[in-house]
């Protein structure tokens, strides 16, 4: 199924929560919207899921404008934050819950419950109680709850942020295998640049209710439209030109630009190495600092008045004998470096 989002604004009282969001997401595809804390993703959420009106704008649903539709007819499962079990059922009550409401046969629930528990691999927890469920586990079951009445979408609102970081990985793993089974359209929203890398198709980036870039994670990562998505996505370095007559004339090479005045020349660390000795390339920088961090060497050097992150591999530590106030060559690929405006 479908979705799309067009020109979906939401204020509550004075503050604007999403300002004329407009979005497409694919049939079977796993879209994350990704965005700072107060950006307006659960907001996004909810309007999806019918919870809550948008001001102005349309949803649809396939081809059907769904913006109407109160939220028990639009076929939508969702997993929130906070598991939300509901503690008093057993976990075949819980997963049989929405199908119950929906009135359908004991035989059907109890084959769904069955079926969804094995999908999250929790087989044979039926008369288990929430309350003797690892969070993990708990959060397998909101997952099962909202898959077994078949909804045409799953909605996802940072269901792992409750979980500890080994339980997070091993589990959206499980939750993009999931997806992928059952190929439904997915919406999954989360503040971690790591998670929306790993499980995606696409994504999304919301700051202050306004969508800043849409696309696929490696796309994202290294051709971000602005310095606000360049951060957002990882270690960015930025370094500040001038833009005259369109173009950016710099050390590093020159960059035709579509705007004028200041602007930032963005790279990635990893697409900066440390120039051999003997060789003249590259330009003379001062190492500020160094640590070793998953077995990459992170260093931060000076260059006039910026400071460059760049990557390298450990052993490179040794050889070229890194320490704070040494000076030595870098070299940056010019094919990586993109003029963004400010
Ligand atoms: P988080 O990651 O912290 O959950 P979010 O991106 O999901 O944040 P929203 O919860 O959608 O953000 O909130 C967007 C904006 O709307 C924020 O500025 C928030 O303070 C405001 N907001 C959200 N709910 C309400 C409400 N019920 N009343 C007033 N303001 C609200």
């Amino acid at each position: 199924m479908r979705i799309k989002l067009e020109k979906i604004t939401r204020n509550y009282g004075e503050i604007p929560a999403l300002r004329g969001i407009s979005l497409e997401v694919n049939d079977g595809e796993i879209m994350t919207v990704l965005g700072p804390s107060g950006c307006g993703k659960t907001t996004m959420l909810r309007i999806i899921a019918g919870l809550l009106e948008p001001d102005s704008g349309r949803i649809f649903f396939g081809e059907r404008d769904v913006t109407a539709l109160p939220p028990e007819k639009r076929r939508v499962g969702m997993v929130f934050q906070n598991y939300a079990l509901f503690p008093h059922m057993d976990i075949s009550e819980n997963i049989g819950f929405g199908l119950r409401m929906r009135g359908s046969d004991k035989g059907h629930i109890r084959k769904r419950v069955e079926e969804a528990l094995s999908l999250v691999g929790l087989d044979g927890y039926e008369k288990r109680m929430p309350s003797e469920l690892s969070g993990g586990e708990q959060q397998r079951v909101a997952l099962a709850r909202a898959i077994a009445p078949e909804p045409d979408i799953l909605l996802l609102d940072e269901p792992l942020s409750a979980l500890d970081a080994g339980l997070r990985i091993s589990l959206r793993h499980d939750i993009r295998s999931i997806q992928r089974e059952l190929g439904i359209t997915t919406i999954y929203v989360t503040h971690d640049r790591d998670e929306a890398m790993d499980i995606s198709d696409r994504i999304a980036v919301l700051n202050r209710g306004r969508l800043e870039q849409e696309g696929e994670p490696e796309e994202i990562y290294r051709r971000p439209v602005n310095p606000f998505v360049a951060r957002f996505l990882g270690d960015a370095n930025l370094i500040n030109v001038n833009v005259t007559n369109g173009t950016a004339r710099t050390p590093f090479g020159n960059f035709r630009g579509d705007f004028e005045g200041r602007g930032y020349l963005f790279f990635r660390p990893g697409d900066c190495t440390i120039s051999d000795d003997g060789m003249d390339e590259g330009i003379e920088v001062e190492v500020i600092s160094s640590r070793i961090r998953s077995g990459l060497l992170e260093i931060t050097v000076k260059y006039g008045e910026e400071r460059i992150k760049l990557h390298e591999k450990e052993s490179l530590a040794r050889k070229y004998d890194i320490r704070p106030g040494k000076r030595i060559k870098v070299r940056i690929d010019t094919d990586a470096i993109i003029l963004l405006k400010p």
